[in-house]
């Protein structure tokens, strides 16, 4: 079958360091992300890298390297939940951060993208500040019902919000008549490929996501702060199959950038979620 019959998928990484408050090997994913890169380079992808502002002042060097090829989006200032955050500072940190990143990097910066999938119900307030600060688009949601961070009821394909930020919300299957995020992030590494690809709805623009610990290899298995002794042992499995699971998903798709996609859909068709 030819590329112009197969969906489109974009590569999204989020750029985190997920061992912050535990010194135990400090800027790991800086070692992580120069293998993602290498790897993008061999596949010929551009991919978009969302960026914690922390990082990027700890690694300045770093997010040039990455700006050179890819694009650069915004993960927060410090990965704090939405749901945990103050309004006015989220608006001072972003602001600063953000423009700081501009700076670096000698280009404007239009998406962002929520710690954790924290844009909810309750954190919608953001939809507005973020088209005030000059954003975009987003991919903050997950469309469905979750134990922490889901937003049931929007779309599951891209929409605008009302302050006409164009939302790309994570990517279902259904499974066993249950929606569950899937081709990104720790799912990658849980769901057999073959299911998750079976279970995705038959069209739409799709995208998936990497985090620098989901591939990193070389730490031992210990026990993460904040996380039980089970949620660890999860958090440490299956990452030598990330890469490969991903190629396996790409095949079936025409990969896109998601800052050309954004630029070649017609914003006016979008659905609007109020
Ligand atoms: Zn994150």
């Amino acid at each position: 079958m030819g590329n112009i019959f197969k969906n489109q998928i974009s590569v999204t990484i989020d750029l985190e360091d997920y061992r912050r408050k535990k010194n135990t090997c400090k800027r790991c994913y800086e070692e992580t992300t120069s293998i993602i890169l290498d790897w993008l380079r061999e596949k010929k992808i551009r991919a978009t890298f969302f960026v914690v502002g922390q990082l990027a002042e700890e690694s300045p060097y770093l997010i040039k390297e990455i700006s050179l090829n890819h694009d650069i989006a915004f993960h927060s200032f410090d990965h704090t939940p939405l749901t945990d955050e103050n309004i006015h500072s989220f608006v001072t940190k972003t602001f600063e951060s953000k423009k700081f990143i501009e700076d670096l990097v000698g280009k404007k910066i239009i998406g962002f993208r929520a710690p954790c999938f924290s844009l909810t119900p309750q954190t919608q307030w953001v939809t507005n500040i973020l088209s005030e600060l000059e954003f975009e688009y987003s991919s903050s949601t997950i469309p469905t019902k979750m134990p922490k961070f889901g937003f049931p009821g929007i779309p599951q394909t891209p929409f605008k919000w009302e302050s006409g930020i164009v939302e790309f919300p994570m990517v279902l299957s259904n499974v066993l008549g249950r929606e569950i995020p899937s081709i990104g992030g720790a799912y990658l590494r849980f769901l057999p490929v073959w299911l998750m690809l079976k279970t995705l709805k038959k069209k739409g623009f799709r995208w998936t996501y990497l985090h620098p610990q989901d591939i990193y290899l070389k730490n031992n298995f210990n026990v993460v702060k904040g996380l039980n002794f089970f949620q660890s042992v999860l958090y440490h499995y299956n990452r030598k199959k990330t890469l490969n699971s991903i190629e396996t998903i790409l095949k079936c798709h025409k990969v896109v950038n998601l800052e050309c996609y954004l630029k070649n859909i017609n914003k006016s068709s979008l659905p609007e979620f109020k």
